[in-house]
C-alpha cells in the first residue's frame, strides 16, 4: 500500500472508530493531514502500520474517586489517567479537573502531549488524565478530600521512572500538594513523581510561569523571523490561569501591552495594559471573578461573552484559556482586528475552519503543542533537579527554557520548510514531534 492509500484508508477507520469522541478525532485528522509527507519518504512507516498503533494508547485508566462534600453528603466523580506513549520515556503530562472531562478530551490531550514532549528535546513519554471534579465553588477542604481520593487509586499507577503527572485545567499549586501528600503516605516521599510542586519540597523556579513565558518566547521568534519586534505590539490574551498571567508579565517586560484576560463568563479589556499584580492577587489569592478586578482598577471594563467577539485593534493574540474558544466568526473578527501573530496557550484553542481562515489570511500561527511546550519542558528540568537532589537558580532555568522555546521554533520552521510547507509551523512542529516518536517506536520494535 502506497503511503496516500494508508492515510486515508486509516483515516477512513478513525472516523467510523471514534465517532464519538470528536475532539479526540479533531486532533488526529488535523496530525494525520500535516504528516503525511513523512510517510512518504519512508514506506517503512507505512508497513509497520506506525499511525494505526500509534493512535491507540499504550493504556487507559479509568477509576473511581468518591469523596465526602462539608455537608456530609457522599460524592463521587470519575478519574483517569491517558498513558498514551512511552516511546521516548516516562508517561508525562497534566492532570484536568473540570466537568468537560471526558476519555475523548483525555485522549486528544494525551496524543498531542506525545509530540509536544518530543518536540521539547527531553527524555519524556507523553500522558494525560484529570477527573469530571469542578473545583469551582468547592472549599480547600473539599479539594483536599477530593485530592486525595484521586491519588489513593492512582498512585497505584505512577512513579518518578514510570508516570509522572503535572497540573493543567483546575490543578495548580494548591492540588499538586495535597496529591503530593497523599502520594507520600502511601509510597513513601519520592518527590519526582509529581512536578509543578511548591519549591520548599522540590518544585523548580520557573515552572509557574513557564508555559506563559514560553508562550512568548515563541512569539517573539515568530515576530523576528517577519522581521518585527516584540516591543509596542498588542495582544488579546484569553484565560485568567497561568499561562494567562504569566503571558502577560512577560509580554510587558518585553515592551508589549496585554490588553485583555478573560475567564469563564467574560473578560477585561484593559487598554493601558493588564495589571498583572492585580490580576494575581484575584485569580491566585482571592480566587475571585474577573468582575473584582474590573471593581479595583478605572481603566479596565468588564464585558459578558468571549473576548474574540470584541472588536479591537491587536497585533498579537495568544489563546489561553480551553480548547476550541476560536472558531469561524472569532477568527474572521481576529483577522479585521488586524492580528497577524497567534500563539497557542491552551491546547488547541482554533478549531479546524478558525484555522484555515486564519491560515489563508496569512496570519501566522504558533501551534500549542509547539508553543505552549515550556511548562512541560520545565516539568522536565524539574524531574532533572530532583533524580540530581539539586535546585537551578531562577536565571538557569528561564535561560535553559528560552533556548528550548528558541530550538522548538527552529525545529518545527525547518520541518515545515524542508516537506513543502514553507511558513506553516502548524505541519512543521507535527513533522518534527512525530520523526522523533516514529524512529524510536521502529527502533524499539514496535513493543
Ligand atoms: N498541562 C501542561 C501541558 O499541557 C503541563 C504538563 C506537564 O508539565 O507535565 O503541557
Amino acid at each position: 500500500m502506497n503511503a496516500q492509500e494508508y492515510i486515508k484508508t486509516t483515516q477512513e477507520k478513525w472516523h467510523t472508530q471514534y465517532a464519538a469522541e470528536p475532539e479526540f478525532l479533531q486532533v488526529l485528522d488535523e496530525f494525520v493531514e500535516s504528516v503525511a509527507p513523512v510517510f512518504e519518504e519512508h514506506p517503512e512507516f507505512v508497513e509497520k502500520n506506525l499511525l494505526q498503533i500509534l493512535a491507540i494508547p499504550e493504556r487507559i485508566i479509568s477509576f473511581r474517586v468518591p469523596w465526602t462534600d462539608d455537608e456530609g453528603n457522599f460524592r463521587v466523580n470519575t478519574g483517569y489517567r491517558v498513558q498514551f506513549s512511552s516511546a521516548l520515556g516516562p508517561y508525562k503530562g497534566g492532570l484536568r479537573f473540570h466537568p468537560t472531562v471526558n476519555q475523548s478530551i483525555l485522549k486528544f490531550l494525551g496524543f498531542e502531549q506525545i509530540f509536544k514532549n518530543s518536540l521539547t528535546g527531553q527524555p519524556i513519554g507523553g500522558g494525560k488524565g484529570g477527573s469530571d471534579f469542578d473545583p469551582k465553588g468547592k472549599s480547600d477542604n473539599e479539594i483536599m478530600r477530593f485530592a486525595q481520593s484521586f491519588m489513593t487509586e492512582l498512585q497505584k499507577f505512577i512513579g518518578p521512572d514510570l508516570d509522572v503527572p503535572a497540573g493543567d485545567i483546575g490543578v495548580g499549586g494548591r492540588e499538586i500538594g495535597f496529591l503530593f501528600g497523599q502520594y507520600k503516605k502511601i509510597r513513601g516521599f519520592e518527590n519526582g513523581v509529581l512536578t509543578g510542586k511548591p519549591l520548599s519540597y522540590g518544585g523548580s523556579l520557573a515552572r509557574t510561569e513557564a508555559t506563559g513565558y514560553g508562550a512568548v518566547y515563541f512569539i517573539n521568534e515568530m515576530l523576528k523571523t517577519k522581521g518585527e519586534d516584540i516591543a509596542g505590539k498588542r495582544a488579546i490574551i484569553s484565560g485568567a490561569g497561568n499561562v494567562a498571567i504569566y503571558a502577560a508579565e512577560k509580554l510587558q517586560q518585553l515592551g508589549a501591552t496585554a490588553i485583555s484576560v478573560s475567564d469563564s463568563t467574560g473578560y477585561i479589556i484593559d487598554e493601558t495594559g493588564i495589571d498583572v499584580a492585580l490580576l494575581k492577587d484575584v485569580k491566585e489569592v482571592r480566587r475571585e471573578r474577573l468582575t473584582a478586578y474590573a471593581e479595583a482598577k478605572e481603566t479596565a471594563t468588564y464585558y459578558e461573552g468571549s473576548v474574540w467577539d470584541h472588536d479591537i485593534q491587536a497585533d498579537l493574540a495568544i489563546p489561553a484559556a480551553t480548547q476550541n474558544e476560536v472558531k469561524l466568526p472569532q477568527a474572521e473578527q481576529l483577522i479585521k482586528n488586524g492580528v497577524k501573530f497567534i500563539s497557542e496557550g491552551a491546547n488547541m484553542p482554533l478549531d479546524a475552519p478558525a484555522t484555515e481562515k486564519l491560515l489563508a489570511a496569512d496570519v501566522y500561527i504558533g501551534p500549542a503543542k509547539a508553543a505552549n511546550a515550556g511548562g512541560v519542558a520545565v516539568s522536565a528540568l524539574e524531574m532533572a533537579q530532583n533524580s540530581q537532589r539539586q535546585s537551578w537558580s531562577f536565571e538557569e532555568v528561564d535561560g535553559m527554557l528560552q533556548d528550548i522555546m528558541k530550538d522548538i521554533y527552529n525545529n518545527a520552521e525547518t520541518a515545515a520548510r524542508e516537506y513543502g510547507k514553507e511558513g506553516n509551523l502548524i505541519a512543521g512542529a507535527n513533522i518534527a514531534g512525530f520523526k522523533k516518536v516514529a524512529d524510536a517506536m521502529v527502533s524499539q520494535g514496535l513493543v
